[in-house]
């Protein structure tokens, strides 16, 4: 049964440097012609075995679209899946668009969670990782957040970039004290190759943090934010008791969940799908009533069982301690098994990847050996 449903919402009022997300400046397909394609898509899912219990809109900016515009969308995925089991409502939001009136607006269609893409609470910061918005953007917009009485409010923040210093997270965490926010996810910055500052960095145009620094930054993130009353449930999320994000953990639980929207991804029937990346195909494909689907691919056991392994071992949750005996006895410190579950130590998950690659690794060679 399907629980969850994404919408990508592309359009952005600048490109960060940093961004590998789809994401359009300059879109050669109008907001309206974009909602009308995506209410299409929607539709076409309709005779699926959907139960929703949370709704998700991720960009690009969908804090760009009106109020009233991602009401329509709500509007419609009521009409044709009902929104009565739905516990989360999320909308992420940049600093720099909505206030009060906008965030009671959502308030009143449904919206209890906001997720702010604050990313530093430093001048510094921002600057080096290209935004365009202030920090007082950022505080102006979660105080608004706060008195339109929306509780449920994450604060996504990126570290680790260059020139970060123990001291400037030390600001980041000292902002995050002043609001009772429920979610933090902080993301280590990733120098994607296609991007900007990927490419600035092949250029050697500047210096990436040294490993030892980034380990005691994620120290002292880590300490900091159980301090603050958090606590860690997956690689880069952190939140208060009771307040994980439902959508987030239908995709580290592999439950099922459709995407909508140029992009998107979903998984159900054991069949992974995602979107054309290309709005003026999805679009045009959506005119002819057709999915905007560009690959679908089944999986079999052994790629679900990957899948399991990969997604659970990034989560504190862990997998069943059946699986440790694909864990090389030279990681075996690396991980400890608790309550019958298998995870992987909170000191060590900085090199989370490197880890569950090798514990992969093992599992496909048991494979060839039956
Ligand atoms: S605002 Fe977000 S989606 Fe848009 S370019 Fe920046 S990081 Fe990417």
């Amino acid at each position: 049964m399907i629980k969850a449903l994404y919408v990508h919402v592309p359009f952005c009022s600048y490109k960060c440097p940093y961004c590998d997300f789809l994401s359009l400046v300059n879109s050669p397909v109008s907001v309206r012609d974009y909602l009308s394609a995506l209410k299409r898509e929607i539709n076409l899912y309709r005779e699926l075995d959907v139960k929703l219990e949370t709704l998700y809109f991720g960009g690009g900016t969908p804090t760009l679209l009106k109020p009233e515009e991602l009401g329509e969308i709500i509007e419609e995925i009521d009409k044709v899946f009902g929104l009565s089991g739905v516990k989360e409502i999320t909308v992420e939001c940049n600093p720099e668009t909505y206030r009060k009136k906008e965030f009671e607006e959502l308030k009143k269609l449904g919206v209890n969670r906001i997720s702010v893409g604050v990313q530093s609470f430093t001048e510094k910061g921002l600057r080096v990782l290209g935004r365009k918005h202030t920090v007082k953007d950022s505080l102006e917009c979660l105080e608004s957040l706060f008195e339109a009485g929306i509780e449920n409010v994450n604060v996504d923040l990126i570290w680790g970039w260059p020139t970060q210093s123990l001291k400037d997270l030390e600001v980041e965490l000292e902002h995050l004290k002043k609001f009772p926010v429920k979610h933090v996810s902080a993301y280590l910055l990733t120098l994607y190759e296609d991007t900007p500052m990927g490419l600035a960095f092949k250029r050697g145009e500047f210096k990436p943090l040294e490993e030892e620094e980034v380990v005691e930054l994620h120290k002292m993130l880590s300490e900091g934010l159980r301090e603050l009353g958090f606590k860690r449930y997956e690689i880069s999320n952190w939140a208060k008791e009771g307040f994980e994000c439902r959508h987030n953990l239908v995709y580290w639980k592999m439950e099922e969940f459709l995407g909508v929207g140029v992009s998107a991804w979903g998984f159900y029937e054991n069949v992974r799908y995602g979107n054309t990346k290309n709005i003026s195909k999805y679009v045009k494909f959506l005119k002819e009533d057709k999915k905007p689907v560009e690959f679908r691919v089944q999986l079999d056991e052994t790629e679900l069982e990957k899948e399991r392994i990969m997604l659970g071992l990034r989560t504190t949750e862990g997998i069943e301690e059946k699986y440790l005996k694909f864990v090389p006895e030279y990681l075996r410190d690396f991980f400890e098994v608790k309550g019958g579950r298998l995870r992987i130590k909170e000191e060590h998950l900085l090199i989370s990847n490197e880890l569950i690659t090798e514990v992969l690794r093992k599992y496909e060679s048991s494979l060839n050996k039956v």
